[in-house]
């Protein structure tokens, strides 16, 4: 009888990277090949190395190792770095399945994010519709929607010879889209392994606010507290916050000031997601950055003129009513202007405050404008509760820690757990 088995090539240990092979006989699947972040101390990568990956560096995997044919195909689980990083670095023949939506995500970012955030390989990807069981030889595949950050983000169902494993990949219980979960307990049970993703077990995930409802409160508590405008530094890719900035800005009166990428990017995703911003008449306004409009124009020729009466420049402004989710350079021209007049700006930073504290800029804006920043983020990962009711909920055979720097801590908060390292097989 063939065996199948499954081995974490790199994310046992550390946050970023994620590979996982898993094997039927001589046939395999890879799910994600990310660019690392980390070591597993949580020390970060040489960036130098990672934009220069080899095997002797130790940023490329050796994923077909003593296999005698390459993999059948490598699934994406979503459109952030550290899971599709290195699908680009693949030869022409890899076959690589990635969601409709998160398609639709990494098409726009393509367009607009710099050359090494680009995804390559993109337009020779297989696309799966998530909730729709599809074959790779021997494996079926089920995706399932997740609640996370990167919009578009699945979660895997792998069913070969009888024997089922279950991907989180990355994912929450507090977002825009949590009662995503109830359908997944209701199509996952007890799998014979499930990896599953422990992110904020490091404890640097502050749950001073424990949702996305409650980051979008606090945005609109303070849009609605005072007139000054605010300047926000949010993830465009973040789809939920965006919804949250969107709302907020709603709810208090005040116009959201964004840019071309973002307005392309939402009018895109609004085929997976109709709900999504812009909607008629609304509160939307943009901004032309130069260097946006002309890979708009390259792209979609004068399409954008259709936005003009959405469009917004420092001369166009009319009072203080303006909450702006633009690039902190693009920023720039807004804020002279108020200071100018003497207005005070808000500023809120709305991502992972480990980002904040490598970047000088942030101190320096708010010295420059005398302004603090004000902190309003929740993670895109779930907390220790929710992961423990999750996987109490799907109740696998074997529960393996992945996308963590604290494996060793499942034991002793997990149910069957196997703890394994990087390149250790295990036997399904
Ligand atoms: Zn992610």
């Amino acid at each position: 009888m063939l065996t199948t088995t499954i081995t974490i090539l790199r994310g046992a240990d550390t946050i970023g990277g994620s590979c996982i092979k898993v094997k039927h006989g001589e046939d395999s699947i890879v799910l994600d090949y990310g660019a690392p972040i980390m070591d597993s101390f949580g020390e970060a990568i040489d960036t130098h190395d990672v934009t220069h990956p080899t095997l002797e560096n130790g940023i490329l995997l050796d994923i077909q190792g003593q296999d005698s044919q390459p993999p059948l195909a490598y699934l994406l689980s979503h459109a952030h770095p550290d899971h599709y990083g290195l699908l680009s670095t693949l030869s022409e023949e890899a076959k690589v399945y990635l969601s409709d939506s998160s398609y639709s995500m990494m098409k726009i970012s393509n367009l607009f994010y710099p050359e090494s955030l680009q995804f390559h390989k993109l337009e020779a990807c297989y696309q799966f519709t998530p909730g729709r069981a599809f074959s790779i030889g021997l494996f079926t595949v089920t995706a399932f929607l997740m609640d996370h950050s990167a919009f578009g983000a699945c979660s895997f169902l792998i069913q070969v010879a009888g024997k089922t494993l279950f991907y989180t990949g990355d994912f929450r219980g507090h977002g825009r889209k949590s009662k995503i979960n109830e359908f997944i307990y209701k199509h996952v049970s007890q799998p014979d392994l499930m990896l599953i993703e422990g992110t904020t077990l490091d404890g640097g995930h502050s749950q001073q606010f424990p949702t996305e409802k409650s980051v979008e409160a606090s945005m609109a508590k303070l849009f609605s507290s005072n007139s000054n405008p605010s300047f926000v530094v949010a993830a465009g890719g973040n789809i939920d916050r965006i919804v949250s900035l969107y709302n907020a800005t709603k709810k208090a009166g005040k116009k959201l000031v964004i840019d071309l990428y973002q307005l392309y990017l939402l009018e895109e995703l609004k085929k997976h997601s109709p709900g999504l911003p812009p909607h008629k008449g609304d509160h939307l306004r943009v901004i032309f950055p130069s260097s946006q409009l002309s890979t708009i124009k390259k792209q979609f020729g004068e399409d954008f003129l259709r936005y003009s009466d959405r469009h917004i420049n420092v001369h166009k402004l009319q009072g203080t009513d303006y909450v702006f989710r633009i690039s902190t350079y693009a920023m720039q021209p807004y804020l002279n202007h108020y200071k100018e007049q003497g207005v005070s700006p808000n500023f809120v930073y709305s991502m992972w405050k480990g980002y904040q504290d490598k970047q000088p800029m942030f101190g320096e804006m708010a010295e420059a404008y005398n302004q603090p920043w004000q902190y309003m983020h929740t993670s895109g990962h779930a907390y220790l509760e929710f992961l423990q009711e999750f996987a109490d909920r799907i109740a696998p055979k074997k529960l393996v820690p992945i996308h963590t720097l604290n494996g060793d801590k499942f034991e002793t908060l997990f149910k069957n757990v196997e703890k394994v390292d990087n390149g250790e097989v295990i036997y399904l």
